[in-house]
């Protein structure tokens, strides 16, 4: 099992003393229910094939089928699959979705592809897994380097019976896809970090100073939601670099300066983790803060809405500085959420029935926040360790009605 699966479950041992009833759910969780890599070959445009390496893992089914995205990354390796779908278990028994976690890869760099190869890749994937996919066994999502387009293609790939739209969420409307999970991970950030203000040390009555790293789909919809509640973006960094302004950015002309190739940029990427600012949002790749970095921050707390935005050595060098951690399976639990409801529209038929998704939708978020904020108690402040405790113990009170143990 990969290294920072085992360090988190191991940093829980302190805890289990005070919840010795967790101890068995934790031993059940130290490997995947199934970790499967296939070749995936795609012709590219100019005639040659390429032989890519593909996963797909499916960590835990105790909640119900198994749900997670699948990225394109030239990085992405069987270690990183397992680690995010041990994540996606987590957050979905954390937000109470009826939903197990799995993730998938296809190790591939996008920016080599033109639409119709990445469109290709994930055609072939939907196919070459179809008999681990299924709108009761697994459903996919986008993650990093997918979108809408390539659940389209996933679904068309898997296409038994007529049922590919079932197996992917993240859809384009016209094939079944809402409008709620567009934007639904930056948006939901925000209403995480709106409901724990006073848990993140955020001052009463006062604008928050925010500063994120990575200004892709995600990191965007935060700063709009964020300053529609009167909050101020003070930089924000891409792969390029990084644009500050300490008196304030204008959100809605940063992004489409962004989308216009137009930013003028002060300093490199790398200046974002010295900003001075209330809150440091990370929303590009994980392990942004490693423990040099950790030591430059200077923010009052860290908000991941990226899974495994803080690299596991670092976590505890913030936290020694008192800096806040607001963990990704709750700060980005709002994607998967969206999904859940897409997912009811297919099952029911029925997409009248999302009636009032975004105020359920809304509120899962709250009373999860809610949740791991009571369960800081036991925890000694570490927001981090409470969600965990919060999920395992939705976990735990799953594999006992179901009499996996006793
Ligand atoms: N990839 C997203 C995540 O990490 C969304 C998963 C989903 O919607 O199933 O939470």
């Amino acid at each position: 099992m990969p290294s920072d699966i085992q360090g988190a479950l191991s940093r829980l041992s302190p805890l289990l003393d005070y919840e010795q009833h967790l101890q068995s759910i934790v031993g059940l969780l130290q490997s995947p229910t199934e970790l499967i890599q296939r070749q995936l070959i795609i012709e590219r445009e100019d005639g040659r094939s390429d032989a890519l390496d593909a996963w797909r893992c499916r960590y835990n089914d105790f909640l119900g089928p198994t749900k997670g995205g699948l990225r394109f990354s030239p990085g992405v390796n069987a270690d990183e699959v397992q680690r995010l779908a041990f994540l996606m278990t987590l957050k979905c028994a954390l937000v109470g979705l009826p939903f197990g976690g799995a993730k998938g890869g296809v190790k591939v760099d996008i920016s080599q592809c033109n639409d119709r190869e990445r469109a290709r890749i994930a055609h072939e994937f939907g196919r070459r897994f179809s008999d681990i996919l299924g709108p009761e066994r697994d459903i996919a999502a986008p993650d990093v380097g997918t979108g809408a387009p390539e659940m389209a293609a996933i679904a068309r790939g898997y296409d038994r019976m007529g049922a590919g739209r079932g197996v992917v969420t993240g859809k384009p409307l016209d094939l079944g896809g809402i409008d709620l999970r567009f934007g639904a991970t930056g948006k939901g950030a925000a209403i995480v970090v709106q409901s724990m203000r006073e848990t993140l040390g955020l001052a009463e009555g006062k604008s928050a100073r925010i500063a994120i790293q990575g200004f892709g789909g995600a990191g965007q919809a935060f700063a709009r939601a964020m300053a529609e509640n009167g909050d101020d973006l003070v930089a924000f960094a891409d792969s390029t670099g990084t644009v500050s302004d300490p008196d304030g950015l204008n959100v809605e002309d940063m992004i489409e300066a962004k989308g216009q190739g137009n930013l003028s940029y002060t300093e490199e990427s790398e200046a974002i983790f010295d900003k001075e600012c209330d809150i440091l949002c990370l929303a590009a790749l994980g392990d942004a803060i490693n423990r040099d970095r950790a030591d430059r921050v200077g923010a009052k707390a860290v908000i991941e809405i990226s899974n495994a935005g803080v690299a596991p050595e670092a976590d505890a060098s913030l936290r020694a500085k008192g800096v806040k951690i607001c963990p990704d399976i709750l700060v980005n639990a709002g994607g998967v959420i969206a999904s859940y409801h897409e997912w009811v529209a297919y099952r029911t038929g029925n997409a009248q029935a999302i009636g009032d998704a975004e105020a359920q939708w809304r509120k899962s978020l709250i009373s999860a926040a809610s949740a791991v904020t009571e369960k800081c108690s036991v925890t000694d402040g570490d927001l981090r360790q409470a969600a965990l405790l919060c999920a395992l113990s939705r976990l735990d009170g799953a594999a006992r009605h179901q009499g996996v143990y006793h």
